[in-house]
């Protein structure tokens, strides 16, 4: 698992809110979290949109290249 914004290593981690608690991955470098519902959302808000432009499935990480 590479970080989106840094490409650094991410560290898979138990985190905890108010009333529960998630497993996720957090950035060891700059820390991002991405857990399971973030990623989720992620793929299926991209393949929405592919499907209505007609695109090709982009591969992970060019979208973010650039930031
Ligand atoms: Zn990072």
């Amino acid at each position: 698992m590479r970080c989106h914004r840094c490409r650094s290593v991410m560290a898979y981690e138990r985190f905890y809110s108010l009333d529960e608690h998630f497993l996720g991955w957090r950035c060891v470098l700059c820390g991002e979290i991405i857990d399971q519902v973030i990623l989720e959302n992620r793929q299926t808000k991209r393949g929405r949109l592919n499907r209505e432009k007609g695109e090709n499935v982009i591969p992970d990480g060019t979208r973010w290249g650039g930031e």
